[in-house]
């Protein structure tokens, strides 16, 4: 039985109890950055249009479960009414209890309800069973339109499925549809770029990703530990000693499966960590005996450009070097142009290589930017997600 989505239910006179990701970026009261807001529209807006009552709830911030006026929810209310003028939009301070279950009796079809921060009570990331007992009380469906929680098992990314059934909405739906047919069904060429600062925080993406892909591109810090496995002396450069033996294995692995794992050919060194520091390009049969490698070199964004342009479906999770100083940006950047013109579908991943290519002004002009840093990893890991499970169909149902 497949997952049920938001046309599989008539909403007319139901109430949607929606779990949204609103943990927006904030400077006071003011939010400074609204696109998650805005990616739960369509979602929030069809469940409008279909004459359903919609209560959001959301975490916002780590307020460590209990209230904190710092981490509230109501200028997103504020927010969220400026983006919906035409509907009305209330807000809750309380995500529970006898205030929310007034407000949410008191909502009309076509209403909005917007609940207090979830992470005010602890019970939420305790997954507590009364906690996502009550939250479930409050609607007759739920959706689960967070993709960015989902590797959480969480009150309401779980535990409140147990007690309503559950829908995927569309954010969600799109994440799970496009990265999933990319792994399970790809067009190929299929060359997956995977980068940043350890090759520790994504061992399970490179194990997962090695048999399926036809060609896996090295970069940032973590190309030192592959490079550091096939002898290379990297002076001060960000090398993980304890990972080195798992990095031959992966190269053997590679080899094995008959995927093409290229590491960079040369890489920009700088005499220290700083955005002033001087720096020269090297290759890796000159490779200096002081300094650290900041990014991959302008022959390695060359070779990895033409494999990217080739390709037809593209995964690329972490960037190529410390982009956040423009001097070793030049990598990134490079990559992040030649991803923007591949003919197929490309996925990008990943809080930092997601800002990386926002930098570079080609969000839009990717397949896919995945919302959830932490779940698109876990997703890429081939990992089961607490809040995905939950939207399998229920027995009986
Ligand atoms: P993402 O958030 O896209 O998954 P990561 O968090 O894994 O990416 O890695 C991003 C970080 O890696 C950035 O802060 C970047 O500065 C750092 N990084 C990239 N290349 C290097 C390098 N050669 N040396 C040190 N740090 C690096
Ligand atoms: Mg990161």
């Amino acid at each position: 039985m497949r997952r049920q989505s938001l046309a599989d239910v008539d909403w007319a006179g139901k109430t949607a109890l929606v779990r949204v990701d609103f943990n927006v970026p904030m400077e006071g009261d003011s939010i400074t950055d609204d696109t998650r807001i805005r990616a739960a529209l369509p979602t929030v807006e069809y469940l409008l249009g279909q004459g359903a009552k919609v209560i959001l709830m959301s975490h916002l911030g780590r307020p460590k479960g209990e209230p904190n006026a710092k981490y509230s929810l109501r200028p997103v209310a504020d927010h969220l009414q400026k983006l919906l003028p035409d509907r009305v939009v209330r807000f809750a301070e309380d995500c529970v209890g006898a205030g929310a279950e007034a407000a949410a009796r008191a909502l009309e079809p076509g209403q909005v309800l917007l609940l207090e921060n979830l992470r005010f009570h602890p019970e939420e990331e305790r997954n507590d069973a009364g906690f996502a007992q009550q939250l479930a009380a409050l609607g007759d469906v739920y959706v689960n339109d967070a993709f960015g929680t989902a590797h959480r098992a969480h009150a309401s990314t779980a535990g409140v499925a147990a007690h309503l059934p559950a829908v995927a909405g569309f954010l969600m739906e799109k994440e799970l549809r496009v990265m999933g047919d990319a792994l399970a069904n790809p067009t190929r060429p299929f060359v997956a770029i995977i980068g940043g600062a350890k090759v520790s925080d994504k061992m399970g993406v490179l194990k997962n990703l090695l048999p399926k892909v036809d060609t896996l591109l090295i970069g940032g810090g973590m190309a030192n530990t592959f490079l550091a496995a096939q002898g290379y002396a990297l002076a001060d450069s960000l090398v993980e000693q304890d990972t080195i033996d798992l990095a031959k294995g992966l190269l053997e692995q590679a080899t094995r499966s008959g995927c093409r794992l290229l590491l960079p050919v040369d890489l920009v060194f700088a005499d220290r960590f700083a955005p002033d520091a001087p720096h020269q390009v090297c290759r890796l049969n000159q490779l200096p005996d002081h300094g650290m490698a900041l990014d991959i070199g302008p022959e390695t964004a060359a070779l990895y450009g033409g494999e990217i342009r080739r390709a037809h479906t593209v995964v690329w999770n972490g960037p190529m070097g410390v982009f956040e100083m423009p001097t070793f940006a030049a990598g990134t950047v490079a990559v992040a142009r030649a991803v923007a013109e591949v003919d197929g579908v490309t996925i990008v991943g990943g809080g930092d290589s997601v800002a990386a290519v926002e930098q570079a002004g080609l969000a839009d002009r990717m397949t896919h930017i995945s919302t959830g840093g932490g779940a698109s990893l876990e997703f890429l890991e081939g990992k089961r997600l607490p809040g995905v499970e939950a939207l399998a169909p229920k027995e009986g149902a």
